[in-house]
C-alpha cells in the first residue's frame, strides 16, 4: 500500500505539537499508474508502424526512387502499416468516447437479431477469405434489450472479428442469440461482473460466439479485456489487432449493465458470451401478459 504523511506543526501554550496523518493514496497511485502504462503503450503501439513508414520514405526518396518493383511492394507495406494505425486511433477514440459516457446508462431500445445479422454481413468476406463459415442462430420472437445500437453492434463486431482472427481455417464460426430467463444459473466463469446493485432477476438477451481455434490458456482469461493485453502480441499484430477490442467489449457491457463470461478450452476453441437485459417495457408487457392468462 502506499501512504502519503501529512506533518501539520502548530503550538499551543508554549509547545510545539506536530500532528501526523497517513493517508492512504493506493487507489490514486494505482490509477496514475495505470494511466501513465497506457500512454506509454499508445504511444509505443503507434510509434512502431510510424517508424517503418519514416524508413520507407527515405528509402522511396533515395535509393529505391527508379525501381518499380521496389516501389510497389514498399507502398503496399506503407499501407498496411497506416491500415494499422488508423485503426489504433479509432480504437483509442472509441475507448475514451466510450468512458466518457459510461456512467450514464442507455435508455434505447436495441435489436440485438438485426445486429448480428449486421455484422455477421459485414464480416462475411473476411470470413470467406480463409473459408471460414459463419452461422447465425436467432430465435423466434427475441425481446428487444435496453441499449444503444451503435455500442452493441461494436461488441458483436468485435467479438466475431476476433473469433474470425483466431479460428482455424475451413472451421465455423457461431453466433447464437437466445432469451435467458432469470434462475437458470449463468456460466460460473464471469471475468466481468454485474456493477453493483445491477444483480436484480430479470431476464437476459444472451450473444454467443465461439469459435475453433487454440483456445485460450486459463492464467489469461482475467487479464483478457486488459487494454493491450495479448496472448501472443506479434500474432495479434500480424492478423492486424490493436489489443483494445476487448476493452471496449466490456466497457459497452459494463455501461449496459451486462455481464460477459469467457469460456475456453486450449486446442479446440473459445465461447464468448455478452448477457444484456431485456428491454424495461418488455419486462412489464410480460408480467402483464403472465397475470392475465
Ligand atoms: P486483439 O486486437 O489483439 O485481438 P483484443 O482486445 O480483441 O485484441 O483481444 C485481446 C487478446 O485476447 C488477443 O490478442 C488474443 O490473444 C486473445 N483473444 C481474443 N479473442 C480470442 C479468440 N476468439 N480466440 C483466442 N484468443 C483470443
Amino acid at each position: 500500500r502506499v501512504f502519503e504523511a501529512r506533518v501539520k506543526p502548530f503550538r499551543r501554550d508554549g509547545t510545539t505539537i506536530i500532528i501526523l496523518t497517513l493517508h492512504d493514496i493506493t487507489a490514486i497511485k494505482r490509477s496514475e499508474q495505470m494511466r501513465a502504462d497506457f500512454v506509454a503503450n499508445a504511444s509505443h503501439e503507434l510509434r512502431t508502424p510510424l517508424a517503418t513508414l519514416l524508413g520507407f520514405i527515405e528509402t522511396l526518396r533515395g535509393p529505391a526512387r527508379d525501381d518499380a518493383e521496389a516501389r510497389d511492394r514498399f507502398l503496399g507495406i506503407m499501407q498496411d502499416q497506416s491500415g494499422r494505425m488508423s485503426r489504433l486511433v479509432n480504437d483509442l477514440l472509441s475507448l475514451s468516447r466510450i468512458e466518457l459516457d459510461e456512467h450514464t446508462a442507455p435508455t434505447g431500445r436495441a435489436d440485438l437479431g438485426r445486429i448480428a445479422r449486421g455484422a455477421v454481413a459485414a464480416l462475411e468476406l473476411k470470413a470467406a477469405a480463409r473459408r471460414i463459415r459463419l452461422r447465425l442462430d436467432v430465435p423466434d420472437r427475441l425481446p428487444p434489450v435496453t441499449g444503444d445500437e451503435d455500442q452493441l453492434a461494436q461488441v458483436l463486431q468485435n467479438l466475431i472479428d476476433n473469433a474470425v482472427k483466431y479460428t482455424r481455417d475451413d472451421t465455423e464460426v457461431r453466433i447464437a442469440l437466445a432469451l435467458v430467463e432469470p434462475g437458470g444459473g449463468g456460466p460460473a466463469s464471469a471475468v466481468v461482473p454485474l456493477p453493483a446493485g445491477g444483480r436484480r432477476a430479470a431476464p437476459m438477451v444472451s450473444a454467443s460466439v465461439s469459435d475453433c481455434g487454440e483456445g485460450i490458456a486459463r492464467m489469461h482469461l482475467p487479464r483478457l479485456t486488459e487494454r493491450f493485453y495479448r496472448v501472443d502480441p506479434a500474432r495479434s499484430r500480424q492478423l492486424g489487432g490493436t489489443g483494445l477490442g476487448l476493452a471496449i467489449v466490456k466497457h459497452i457491457v459494463n455501461r449496459h449493465r451486462g455481464r460477459l463470461t469467457i469460456e475456453s478450452d486450449v486446442g479446440r476453441g473459445s465461447t464468448f458470451t455478452v448477457f444484456l437485459p431485456v428491454a424495461a417495457e418488455e419486462r412489464v408487457a410480460d408480467t402483464r401478459r403472465a397475470g392475465g392468462s
